[in-house]
């Protein structure tokens, strides 16, 4: 009972590891039909007791199944273990140790590592390492108390050790995608603007790094648009913060929209935009650019902010050239951005030879 109360009290809240307590549920199911199988089993083997012992076994993952329903964890928790560690040593008691019923205990042991916090994992596996040992030595000295058919007794087995087997690769595959979906999570908030949706400017250094080297291999040409909202502070001055936020992301998506698939889109800094085209020299690059003004142009902005508010986007254009690193590549960018600004805004300005 000890190590029950210790996963009890560190069980993670169910807001922290939704999944974990999600496949709890599922367990709680499967091993409730899996007993309902064992009543029919036993009745037919001829072990009565032990038919009856599923009857209250199916109640028990009723009861913990529900209990998780409502969030009622640790009841759970506790009706879980209580169930597999009775069940478990009935079984081995009364027809023995080769009906095979120690295996479910194993299963706990992931159950285990993957719930609890590890100084609780500890105790809880060692205790029940000890549950198991102490059950196994039982079973030197004693008979079993309810033995059936030699036959029968080898049914029971090959069914446990089934159910386990096919348990443990269920479990093992859900976990599995749950970690692959976690990952996939992962990558995603760490590669992307969360605002936009586009990529963050980690990342895009990463890509926009990646395409320097290829440039340096290949010598295929690289252009580089940085973008720029006009008077984007009026914009959040008039029409609030929130407004500006919605604004940010249309803008995002025009751009995304304007350029070509290949073509890589970052958010460089609060309301500028790095973009890297892939073997696109400096006219092409700036013809790119002039469709994306002209988008910005075209589009009911009114729609979006209210009001009679007009977006428009100044840009900086400028392609790789020998001997670049990124820095000097933005910066040839931001100086020709620097001169759309100063020259009225909403302009392409390519960078000075
Ligand atoms: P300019 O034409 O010279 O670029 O003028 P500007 O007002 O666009 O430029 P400035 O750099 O003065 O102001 C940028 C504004 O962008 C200020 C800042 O509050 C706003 N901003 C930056 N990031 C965000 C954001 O994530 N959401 C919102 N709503 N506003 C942002
Ligand atoms: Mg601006
Ligand atoms: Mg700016």
């Amino acid at each position: 009972m000890e190590s029950v109360n210790s996963t009890a009290t560190y069980e993670p809240a169910r807001e922290r590891r939704p999944e974990f307590w999600r496949l709890a549920m599922r367990c709680a199911q499967i091993a409730g039909s899996v007993d309902v199988i064992f009543f029919f089993l036993f009745h037919a083997l001829g072990s009565p007791i032990l038919a009856w012992v599923n009857v209250v076994s199916v109640a028990m993952y009723a009861g913990a199944y529900y209990a998780l329903k409502y969030r009622r964890n640790k009841t759970a928790v506790v009706l879980i273990w209580a169930e597999v560690l009775i069940h478990a040593a009935l079984g081995i008691v009364l027809i023995g140790w080769e009906s095979g019923f120690h295996y479910y205990l194993l299963m706990f042991i992931p159950a285990i590592c993957v719930s609890a916090a590890r100084k609780w994992a500890v105790f809880a596996l060692l205790g029940l390492w000890g549950y198991f040992i102490a059950l196994d030595v039982l079973m030197w000295f004693i008979p079993p108390l309810q033995p059936i058919h030699p036959t029968a007794l080898h049914i029971v087995h090959l069914f446990n050790l089934s159910v386990v087997f096919a348990m443990f690769s269920y479990l093992s595959s859900y976990y599995l995608r749950m970690v692959v979906s976690a990952q996939r999570k992962l990558r995603e908030m760490a590669t992307t603007d969360s605002l936009t949706g586009l990529l963050n400017r980690r990342h895009m250094t990463y890509l926009a790094e990646k395409e320097l080297a290829r440039f340096q291999r290949s010598g295929h040409p690289v252009g580089f648009l940085l973008l720029d909202v006009d008077h984007f502070k009026s914009i959040n001055d008039a029409y609030g913060h929130e407004t500006g936020d919605r604004v940010l992301r249309s803008v995002a998506d025009l751009i995304r929209r304007e350029l070509r698939a290949q073509d890589m889109v970052g958010r460089w800094g609060g309301e500028e935009f790095l973009a890297v085209l892939p073997d696109t020299d400096s006219g092409k690059a700036q013809a790119s650019a002039e469709r994306v003004r002209n988008a910005f142009l075209e589009k009911d902005w009114a729609e979006i902010a209210g009001g009679d508010v007009e977006v428009t986007i100044s840009i900086g254009v400028s392609e790789l050239r020998a001997g670049d690193d990124l820095s000097t590549a933005v910066s040839r960018a931001d100086t020709a951005l620097y001169r759309s600004k100063n020259s009225g805004r909403n302009r392409v300005e390519l960078e000075t030879v």
